[in-house]
């Protein structure tokens, strides 16, 4: 059993997990319940995580997960068009630069 990737957000985890085995590879997610043990500490160890069979899915898998993190960072990079008041942004700005409109990738809770 090899892991492949571990975090302390379920949600990511399972994201991963649906998208590895979309891709034809078998995975095994460990500690699954491990969340709801509450401690007031977290223990890494016990943060769920994906598994894989065998080494040829382990690089398989972390590939596919190293794509996925890069398009995920690209499209935040990305220019984007504010949507009231058509001007362009540069893909780092939380906020129109003409309006101050809110991008809606970087969400509406961005501090001020
Ligand atoms: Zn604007």
């Amino acid at each position: 059993m090899i892991e492949i990737y571990r975090n302390h957000d379920f949600s990511q985890v399972g994201l991963y997990q649906v998208m590895l085995e979309d891709a034809g590879i078998e995975t095994v997610l460990r500690n699954r319940n491990s969340v709801t043990m509450t401690t007031s500490v977290p223990i890494p160890s016990m943060y769920p995580k994906i598994c894989v069979y065998t080494s040829e899915d382990a690089a398989r898998a972390r590939e596919l997960l190293a794509v996925y993190a890069e398009s995920a960072s690209a499209e935040l990079a990305a220019d984007w068009e504010c949507a009231f008041c058509g001007e362009g942004n540069e893909g780092n700005f939380t906020e129109c630069w003409s309006c101050q409109a809110d991008c809606p990738k970087w969400g509406v809770s961005h501090e001020d």
